[in-house]
């Protein structure tokens, strides 16, 4: 993008602001008395099972729906109704963005760059950025399903908006490409940009977030920094033992020990002590051949989501927290 970087101006109140938030379809409440600020120059991924209210959420915030109750600003300003004056400070891509499929990568990209009155040369640069720079004469029609996205996403990037919306931007992309598009978007952040992004990879989320929301059933029942949130919800670590090293009512009754199973060709120890279970443990065998498995963002995330989830008979409504 050629467009000039925002610079992350902290101190000018939040990107977005969304203050007790509600939208019903019918009898469905999506969203559900949803409070959140986005920070300038954040990174903030929106999580959640299907159906939770993501898609309702950010729509909302983007000013594509309107909500039935609550608040909701952009920069300041309610992005509803559709408000001009946001539209360039904004980037936006959808599960089910538009394209126009007879043009060329080029002319669609050209297209939507007009729109905005943005550069012509913030075109090339853009297909450049997200990996697309060799497809330019491509009829959109003929792209692979991973190279639709890229392109939804340059659509997003061309005009160099100061606050970008991207849902599941690498839902359809290979590894390799689920990687460059990290950097893309580290770039993006660096240059003070501020990213407000749904998606179901939680590794990708705790590697990229600065903060994530965990949505469900239309209720915000966490946010918090992932690693803050690692370590708050006190998820265990597992030691994986090979079998036969030592038994299971012995490997139960170590200090910090907090449950134990078998898994494969492993006794696996739970516990929430690593450094206790590992000395125990080298005293009775020794350590050759056992492997830690810290805790992820992923355990965290399933162990909130299912106890939060009321149509889970395990669900419990004790945890709501927010940093
Ligand atoms: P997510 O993005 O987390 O999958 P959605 O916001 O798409 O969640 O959906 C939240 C709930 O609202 C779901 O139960 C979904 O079926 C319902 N829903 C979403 N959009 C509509 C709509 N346009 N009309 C009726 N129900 C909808």
């Amino acid at each position: 993008m050629t467009s000039p970087s925002p610079t992350a101006d902290r101190g000018a109140g939040p990107a977005v602001s969304v203050g007790d938030v509600t939208k019903t379809y019918g009898d469905r409440r999506a969203v559900d008395g949803v409070c959140l600020d986005v920070r300038r120059g954040e990174f903030f991924g929106l999580l959640g099972p299907n159906g939770a209210g993501k898609s309702t959420l950010v729509e909302i915030m983007e000013g594509l729906r309107k909500a039935d109750s609550g608040s909701v600003t952009v920069f300041g300003e309610s992005p509803w109704p559709r408000n001009t004056a946001l539209l360039p400070r904004m980037g936006v891509q959808t599960q089910s963005s538009a394209f126009f499929v007879r043009q060329t990568v080029h002319e669609h990209l050209r297209t939507v760059a007009a729109l905005f009155g943005a550069e012509r040369a913030a075109v090339d640069a853009t297909l450049d950025i997200v990996g697309l720079g060799g497809r330019h004469d491509v009829r959109v029609d003929d792209l692979s399903g991973g190279q639709r996205q890229r392109l939804a996403i340059a659509s997003a990037l061309v005009h160099g908006p100061e606050l970008i919306f991207l849902d599941e931007p690498t839902a359809s992309l290979d590894p390799e490409g689920r990687r460059a598009l990290w950097e893309v978007l580290r770039d993006l952040k660096a240059e003070g940009r501020t990213i407000v992004y749904t998606t179901h990879h939680l590794d990708e989320a705790e590697a990229l977030c600065d903060r994530v929301g965990i949505l469900v059933a239309g209720r915000l029942v966490v946010t918090d920094e992932p690693q803050h949130l690692i370590s708050t919800f006190g998820a265990t670590s597992r030691m994986l033992v090979p079998l036969g090293r030592i038994d299971e009512r012995k490997a139960a009754s170590l200090p910090g020990v907090d449950a134990v199973t078998v898994q494969g060709g492993h006794l696996v120890l739970e516990t929430r002590a690593t450094g206790k279970v590992l000395a125990a443990l080298d005293a009775v065998t020794g350590l050759d051949g056992v492997q830690t498995r810290t805790p992820s963002l992923e355990d965290v995330y399933l162990d909130i989501t299912t106890r939060q989830n009321p149509q889970n008979p395990l669900a419990s409504n004790n945890q709501e927290h927010q940093v």
